[in-house]
């Protein structure tokens, strides 16, 4: 068949088209948009991590003007910016329903760090991976939004291992030109600039615009000619350097962002601090309205009605506390700004204001301005209320004001492209069989339309119906998934290098059993999380790593601090069982932690282990991540599993309490896993039918399909901040 040539009016816009998409993360979530961008080059897809701006300056203009002379081609390269222009101009979003009053007014976020994706690594975990998902959601839902946080130019640590296993840290220059974020520029159209007092000096900084969907993300940038080199140099790297670098950072986040909206003329309603990073803009906030003229009484209620407060961690070192002295050199001029004394301003970190030796605790500044507070998930609400209980005198533990929304995750950016293709399939199916049947009425107006769907209860309630996806289909499914991270596996593993000694050669071929029962952990290697928990009972593990008729295995990933001694030593003695023990061959350590490794795992893995200290895992979403793939949770009921666990969708370790003694608890909790993994896991996975299907592992699989996906998501966590907090005031 002979089509006519696309005229070169035709070819500019959609050039024009594809350059606007890989701008904008939706592509990120976005199937289609990822397959036009890796079809232009495939091997570039992979060389260049995914990045649709880079495959843009690689695949020359010439070739993708030719490519795009092919029809097909250029017809589904049309579709995408039809259904990405179609998504920016939607109207009818939850938002314009539920929440017009932010029309004009919108939620600014601040973070001090966002893990989008992984072409853009600002996000040291969770906390960043957690709001990023809000943006997406809030993009979703119409929810008005703006993003600030900061660009790091080396982004966060790459993870590298000497000879003695131990973790080493190195650093890439990240290039804005190759990245999905533009500079902000003034009416001139020049860079724009603002400025902001850090101890004496004024220091500039410009802004890049990460566009999230519909909303902007804002990245602040000292690194400009005209400071000096260590003003530069602040945003160098995430959460980089002492607590003086600290300290600055927290307070270009907070007064910068401040500044920055006021500079593009943007009035915020709200002003959502995600962890207490970003508590200096509430200074700010109290500065312009004393400017104004208004009395401290006055701007401090005025500035509470406008701030709110999500705290992420009961652990004491998640919370920024900085000393008198530091906070003299390099906050002092808030006193003077507020016109208040610098005890003053101690205060308002302080628990105990009379105190003088009590340091500056950004949490405490955070509750003492914010209309409200909340943890992220039901028991993490509890503990901080009895944490910060202090604070409230005369109150009593139930009364302190801190409520909790539980976190969730992006579905559609976390769904692997498998699982997508698996959806598309069978309800692009399902709608042909209705149209042909005249019932045309339940399914969509156009194919992908179902990804409209992905958060509701109705959507997964289709998995309970063994018509719909036979146990079959949904086991093949799981093989597949389960192969594709075994080859993922074997690829990065060739690349890491691990050469086996001579004679005790591991071919990668035969590296991790396709067919092995595979249980996955990965998460930042912080202490409490108990990396290596599961190996106290090093013997037994062993032996159910060789039974050749129920085999297990074991697939590790996680980056420790880079000041955590404890934490790197965790990663070396699991490297090293990984090499040196009988353990080798059945367990893996894939090395550079990140949400790209995070979505092999999550989706290849049958079983995802958490095993933290409770109440230490305030919600844990890595465990969420993992349902929408069929890889069922095993993990101590803290954080969000202890909602989610019904008894049978997931496994739990041991029960919802736990000892006061930490000794006590290690040993219960190493006890209870054991327990778990031979007396449920391991049997419900290996106990098969006569056509070898596991029915009860499947029922399960179901079953946490039903009842977590929908609930566990980032679209009803932004529409209960929405309906909690944003439009209450
Ligand atoms: C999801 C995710 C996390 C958070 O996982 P937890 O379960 O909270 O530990 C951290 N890092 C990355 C890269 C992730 O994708």
């Amino acid at each position: 068949m002979k089509h006519t040539p696309l005229g070169t009016q035709d070819v500019n816009q959609l050039v024009a088209g594809l350059n606007r998409v890989a701008r904008n993360l939706w592509w990120t979530w976005n199937q289609e948009a990822q397959e036009v961008f890796k079809e232009l080059s495939p091997r570039s897809w992979q060389n260049l991590y995914h990045n649709a701006v880079a495959i843009l300056h690689e695949v020359s203009d010439y070739e993708l003007r030719v490519r795009l002379q092919h029809q097909p081609f250029a017809e589904r390269v049309r579709e995408v910016i039809a259904r990405f222009e179609s998504y920016l101009n939607e109207k009818n979003t939850w938002a314009a329903a539920n929440a017009p009053a932010l029309a004009e007014n919108p939620v600014a976020y601040f973070s001090a760090e966002f893990g989008f994706h992984e072409t853009l690594p600002i996000a040291a975990g969770g906390l960043g991976v957690l709001a990023a998902d809000h943006a997406k959601s809030a993009s979703d839902l119409g929810l008005p939004f703006v993003g600030i946080s900061l660009f790091y130019r080396e982004g966060y640590f790459q993870q590298a291992f000497n000879h003695d296993n131990w973790q080493t840290e190195y650093y890439t220059l990240l290039n804005p030109k190759n990245l999905p974020m533009e500079p902000v520029l003034n009416a001139a159209g020049e860079p724009i600039k603002c400025y902001v007092r850090l101890t004496a000096s004024q220091v500039a900084f410009t802004a890049w615009r990460v566009n999230a969907g519909r909303n902007p993300v804002y990245l602040l940038d000292t690194n400009l000619p005209e400071n000096e080199p260590h003003y530069r140099d602040l945003t160098l790297r995430v959460y980089g350097g002492d607590s003086t670098t600290r300290i600055l950072q927290e307070i270009l986040l907070g007064v910068g962002g401040v500044r920055l909206l006021r500079t593009l003329g943007c009035k915020p309603s709200t002003f959502h601090m995600n962890e207490g990073h970003a508590a200096f803009l509430t200074f700010e906030l109290m500065r312009e309205k004393i400017a104004e003229g208004r009395t401290l009484a006055d701007a401090c209620a005025a500035t509470k009605r406008e701030c709110i407060f999500t705290t992420h961690t009961p652990v004491e070192a998640g919370h920024d506390r900085f000393t008198p002295d530091l906070m003299r050199y390099a906050a002092g001029k808030f006193a003077e700004q507020l016109k208040i004394s610098f005890d003053e301003l101690m205060a308002f970190g302080r628990v105990d204001p009379k105190e003088a030796d009590e340091p500056f605790c950004m949490t405490v500044l955070a509750l003492k301005s914010s209309r409200a507070a909340n943890g992220v998930s039901e028991l993490h609400g509890q503990v901080s209320r009895e944490m910060w209980q202090v604070m409230y005198p005369g109150k009593k533990v139930g009364e302190v004001p801190i409520g909790h929304v539980t976190n969730g995750i992006h579905l559609l950016g976390w769904m692997k492209g498998t699982i997508r293709q698996f959806w598309k399939r069978k309800l692009g199916e399902a709608r042909v069989e209705a149209e042909d049947s005249g019932d045309t009425t339940r399914f969509w107006r156009h194919k992908n339309d179902w990804e409209a769907d992905v958060n509701s209860p109705e959507f997964w309630a289709r998995m309970a119906d063994p018509n719909f996806i036979t146990d079959e289909e949904l086991w093949a499914l799981r093989y597949r998934l389960r192969r594709e991270l075994i080859e993922f596996a074997r690829r990065r593993l060739l690349i890491q290098g691990e050469r086996l000694t001579r004679g005790d050669f591991i071919a990668f071929d035969h590296l991790l059993n396709p067919d092995a029962l595979t249980i996955g952990f990965a998460r930042r290697f912080a202490t409490y999380k108990r990396a290596p928990l599961i190996f106290q009972q090093f013997e037994h593990i062993v032996k159910l790593c060789h039974d050749k008729a129920r085999p297990v295995q074991f697939v590790f990933a996680g980056k420790a601090h880079p000041r955590d001694e404890d934490g790197k030593r965790f990663i070396q003695h699991i490297i090293h069982l990984s090499k040196f023990t009988d353990l080798k061959g059945h367990l893996v350590f894939i090395e550079n932690y990140d949400v790209h490794i995070a979505r092999q795992m999550v989706s290849g893995c049958d079983v995802w282990l958490n095993n933290p200290r409770r109440p230490l895992e305030a919600s844990g979403t890595s465990g969420m991540k993992a349902g929408c793939h069929g890889c069922l949770n095993l993990s101590i009921l803290d954080g969000w599993w202890r909602e989610g666990y019904d008894g049978t969708n997931g496994f739990a370790i041991g029960d919802d309490s736990h000892p006061d003694s930490i000794e006590e608890q290690d040993r219960r909790d190493s006890a209870n896993l054991y327990k778990a993994l031979t007396e449920e896991v391991i049997p419900t996975f290996y106990n098969r039918d006569a056509s070898g299907l596991p029915r009860q592992w499947l029922a399960k699989i179901r079953r946490a399909m039903v009842t977590l996906v929908p609930q566990f998501n980032t679209w009803r966590m932004v529409q209960e901040y929405a309906t909690k907090y944003y439009l209450t005031k």
